[in-house]
C-alpha cells in the first residue's frame, strides 16, 4: 500500500485525503490550525458568509425601485446589522465545515495529526511536532511516506510601518473578532480581498475608504469590470483613492492614521490592511530535501504538482500557481493522481473559473484578457449590458454585463467575463462551454429561460455568430 503524508489541511491537503484514501493509499495528514485550513477557518468561507448579510443590505438598499417602502417609520424596516451576531455566525458556521470535513476524513480512513509538520531524512519521513499534553514541549512524531504533498498555504503580508494590532489595524483574519461595525474604515489595498472587504463593510453601514495604489480597483482584472464596480462603490458613496501607495498606519486611541507616500493623510476608526499574502514555506525542511523555492518564497512545481524532489508535491497557495481553493484542490487531487500511478492532466489555468463576490459579482473564466481595439485579431468579443435583459430590468439589476470571447472562424468559445449579481451562478455555462470547446452556434441554440440572465449568455453568442458574417 502506498503511504501519503500530507502537510496541511486545507483545500489543497484535505482534497487529496480524500481522493488518496479512495485510490486505496495509506494517509496521514498533518495539520496545525485546523482542519479545512485557512479557506474554511478565515479567508474564502468566512469572508462569503460575511457577504452574505452584506448582500441582504445591498437587496434593501436597491428595494425602494421596486416598490418596497423602506423607513424609519415603516413597522419592519433595517435598522442596520449586529455585528457581533453576524460574526458569531461566521464563526460557528466555518467552525462546522472543519468539523464536516474532519469527519469526513475519519470515515474515508484517513489519518489526522495535529501539529506542525516538516520535511525531514530528505523528503521521505514527515517530523510532525505535536502540541504534547500542553504541560511541555510538543512530542515530536514521525511518518514515513511513499510520497509527500506540502500544501501549507499562506497568511497576509504585513507592512513593517503598518503592523497590525488586531484591534484598530486589522488583517482580514482579525476582523471576525470585532463586535461593532468600523465606523469609518480605510481598506488598503484594492485587490481582491481589498474590494471585497470594502463592498461588504459599506453595505453593512461602514462610511469606506478604499486605498489602492493603482489607477483603479481590482487591477489585473477585466477593466470594464473593475470600472463597473469602482462607479457602484462611488455611487454608493465609497471614497476611492487611486494612484495612493499606503506608507504607513498608525493607531492612537480610537483612530488610525494611514500615511501615503506622497503625504497626504486619510483618518479612519479602523484600517484593514489587504496588500496581498505571504506563503508558509518557512521551517519546512525544504532545502535539505532538495525542493526549490521561487524568489517569492513560493515552492516551484510543474503541472502535475511535482517539486524539484522526487516524491515531494506541493498543491494550492504555497505554490503560487492561483490562489483560489479551487486550484488547491484540483493540484491536490493532481499530486495524488501521479502519486498513485493514475491516468492524471496537467493543470490547465485557462479553464479556471473565479469570482469577485462584491455587489454586483464578477465571475470570469478561460480568456479574457484580449484587448478588441488593438493587439489580438484573432479573438472576437460581444459585451451585452445587463439592462438590456428583460430579468435584469425586472429585477431592478443596472450594473453588470455579459462579455463572451470566441476564435473567429470556428467560433470556439475561448473566455467569458459576467458582472451581475450572482454572477458566480451564472459563469458555469461559460466554464462548460470553454471545457468541452463549444461554439456560439451551439451555445446560442440551446434554450434559455424566459425571462432568464442566462439568456444574455444565449444572446452574446448568437450576436457573436452576426459579427463572424
Ligand atoms: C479573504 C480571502 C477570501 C478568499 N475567498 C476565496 C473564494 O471565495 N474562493 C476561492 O476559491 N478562494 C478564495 N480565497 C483563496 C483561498 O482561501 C486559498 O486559495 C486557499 O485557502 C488555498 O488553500 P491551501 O490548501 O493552499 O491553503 P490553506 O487553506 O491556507 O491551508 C493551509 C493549512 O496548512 C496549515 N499549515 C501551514 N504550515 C503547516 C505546517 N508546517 N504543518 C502543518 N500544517 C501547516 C495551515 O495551518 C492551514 O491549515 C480567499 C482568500 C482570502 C485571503
Amino acid at each position: 500500500m502506498t503511504r501519503i503524508a500530507i502537510i496541511g489541511g486545507g483545500p489543497g491537503g484535505y482534497e487529496a485525503a480524500l481522493v488518496a484514501a479512495r485510490l486505496g493509499a495509506e494517509v496521514t495528514i498533518v495539520d496545525r490550525d485546523g482542519i479545512g485550513g485557512a479557506a474554511v477557518l478565515t479567508d474564502c468561507v468566512p469572508s462569503k458568509t460575511l457577504i452574505a448579510t452584506a448582500d441582504v443590505m445591498t437587496t434593501f438598499e436597491d428595494a425602494p425601485e421596486l416598490g418596497v417602502r423602506i423607513g424609519e417609520d415603516a413597522a419592519h424596516c433595517v435598522t442596520g446589522v449586529d455585528l457581533a451576531r453576524v460574526n458569531a455566525r461566521v464563526k460557528a458556521l466555518a467552525a462546522k465545515q472543519s468539523e464536516d470535513i474532519a469527519e469526513g476524513l475519519a470515515k474515508a480512513g484517513v489519518t489526522v495529526v495535529h501539529g506542525a509538520g516538516r520535511l525531514a531524512d530528505g523528503g521521505a519521513t514527515v517530523e510532525v511536532v505535536t502540541p504534547g499534553d500542553g504541560a511541555g514541549k510538543g512530542i515530536v512524531e514521525k511518518v514515513a511516506a511513499d510520497a509527500v504533498i506540502i500544501a501549507t498555504g499562506a497568511r497576509p503580508r504585513e507592512l513593517p510601518s503598518g503592523r497590525p494590532d488586531g484591534e484598530r489595524i486589522l488583517t482580514w483574519t482579525q476582523l471576525y473578532d470585532l463586535d461593532e461595525l468600523p465606523e469609518d474604515l480605510i481598506v488598503v489595498g484594492s485587490g481582491v480581498t481589498g474590494a471585497e472587504f470594502a463592498g461588504a463593510y459599506q453595505a453593512l453601514g461602514s462610511q469606506v475608504t478604499l486605498v489602492s495604489s493603482r489607477d483603479r480597483v481590482l487591477p489585473g482584472e477585466d477593466e470594464d469590470a473593475a470600472r463597473v464596480l469602482e462607479e457602484v462603490f462611488q455611487r454608493r458613496g465609497m471614497r476611492v483613492l487611486s494612484r495612493s501607495r499606503a506608507a504607513s498606519a498608525v493607531r492612537e486611541g480610537d483612530r488610525v492614521t494611514v500615511t501615503l507616500e506622497d503625504g497626504r493623510t486619510v483618518q479612519g476608526t479602523h484600517c484593514l490592511m489587504a496588500v496581498g499574502s505571504l506563503p508558509n514555506t518557512e521551517d519546512l525542511g525544504l532545502e535539505a530535501a532538495g525542493v526549490e523555492r521561487t524568489p517569492s518564497g513560493h515552492i516551484l512545481v510543474d503541472r502535475v504538482s511535482r517539486t524539484t524532489a522526487a516524491g515531494v508535491y506541493a498543491a494550492g497557495d504555497c505554490t503560487g500557481v492561483l490562489p483560489l481553493a479551487s486550484v488547491a484542490a484540483m493540484q491536490g487531487r493532481i499530486a495524488v493522481y501521479h502519486a498513485l500511478g493514475e491516468a492524471v492532466w496537467p493543470i490547465n489555468l485557462k479553464r479556471v473559473s473565479s469570482n469577485i463576490f462584491t455587489a454586483p459579482e464578477i465571475a470570469t473564466v478561460g480568456r479574457t484578457t484580449f484587448n478588441a481595439e488593438s493587439d489580438d485579431p484573432k479573438f472576437d468579443v460581444v459585451k451585452l449590458p445587463l439592462d438590456t435583459n428583460p430579468r435584469a430590468k425586472m429585477l431592478g439589476f443596472h450594473d453588470g454585463f455579459v462579455k463572451l470571447y470566441a476564435r473567429p472562424g470556428s467560433g470556439t468559445i475561448l473566455g467569458g467575463v459576467i458582472v451581475s449579481p450572482r454572477a458566480s451562478e451564472l459563469i458555469h455555462p461559460v466554464s462548460l462551454a470553454v471545457d468541452l470547446h463549444l461554439t456560439v452556434d451551439q451555445v446560442a441554440a440551446v434554450f434559455t429561460v424566459y425571462p432568464s440572465l442566462s439568456g444574455s449568455i444565449a444572446e452574446a453568442a448568437r450576436r457573436l455568430h452576426k459579427e463572424e458574417e
